[in-house]
């Protein structure tokens, strides 16, 4: 959605690293997985806001084939663990062969089915930082569903904060094709509202609205 200078990024950061090019290919051109990972900056910004946070445990709503699960696995402390759930049983099988073929499958859990089933059976208070990019219907719940799961200072994140630029959504009344961008907007809205959350846009290519529980 936003324009990405990627080739500036990485001329100054460096070229994506040859294992995860391996994995795009296998996952993309072999598997035939859909390209909706995040892009190398975003998963960038995952890592680096793990290291920043340190968290014992993350939770990733929407697994795919573990792009996203690999950046936010290399900023786990030591013991920390990613739990990933993905409701794909042939995505979460491409996750695991990536993480195994990226060296973090020892600090990584896939639980499949669907997401809400497994939210519903955490602690609270228990998770350091969330990264939800799942299916955009179900963001407000999401919210619900994983804001008491947070501990005190924990990093809430949605990718797609953006809704693919489709700002009037809010506006127009709900036909089938505009409720993923409703259900992105709402989300956007009740985090901003929310006196106990400070958030803040990072312009990734689809836009991560990034939150801390205050
Ligand atoms: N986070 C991944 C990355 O950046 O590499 C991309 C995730 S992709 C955008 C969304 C994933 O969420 C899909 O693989 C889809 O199967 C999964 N998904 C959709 N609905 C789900 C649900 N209810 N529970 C768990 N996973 C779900």
């Amino acid at each position: 959605m936003t324009t990405i200078p990627h080739g500036y990024i990485r001329a100054v950061l460096g070229p994506r690293e040859e294992v995860l090019d391996g994995i795009l290919r296998r996952s993309l051109l072999d598997d035939r997985l859909p390209t909706i990972q995040v892009d190398d900056n975003a998963g960038r910004v995952l890592q680096l806001l793990t290291l920043l946070r340190r968290p014992r445990q993350v939770l990733e709503i929407g697994t795919l084939f573990a792009y996203s699960t690999i950046h936010l696995a290399r900023g786990l402390p030591e013991g920390g663990r990613v739990t990933t759930l993905e409701i794909d049983p042939r995505a979460a099988e491409a996750a695991r062969r990536n993480l195994r073929t990226a060296g973090v499958e020892d600090r990584v859990d896939i639980v499949v089915g669907d997401a809400r089933a497994y939210l519903e059976t955490v602690p609270p208070g228990s998770v350091g930082l969330i990264f939800i990019d799942a299916d955009k219907k179900s963001y407000p719940d999401y919210l619900r569903l994983c804001y008491p799961l947070l501990e005190p200072g924990g990093v809430l994140i949605a990718d797609d904060a953006f809704a693919q630029g489709d700002f009037t959504a809010e506006r127009t009344e709900g036909s089938d094709e505009d409720r993923e961008a409703k259900a992105i907007h709402r989300y956007n809205r009740a985090v901003g509202r929310s006196t106990r959350l400070f958030s803040a846009f990072v312009g990734t290519q689809s836009g991560l609205l990034v939150s801390v529980k205050e």
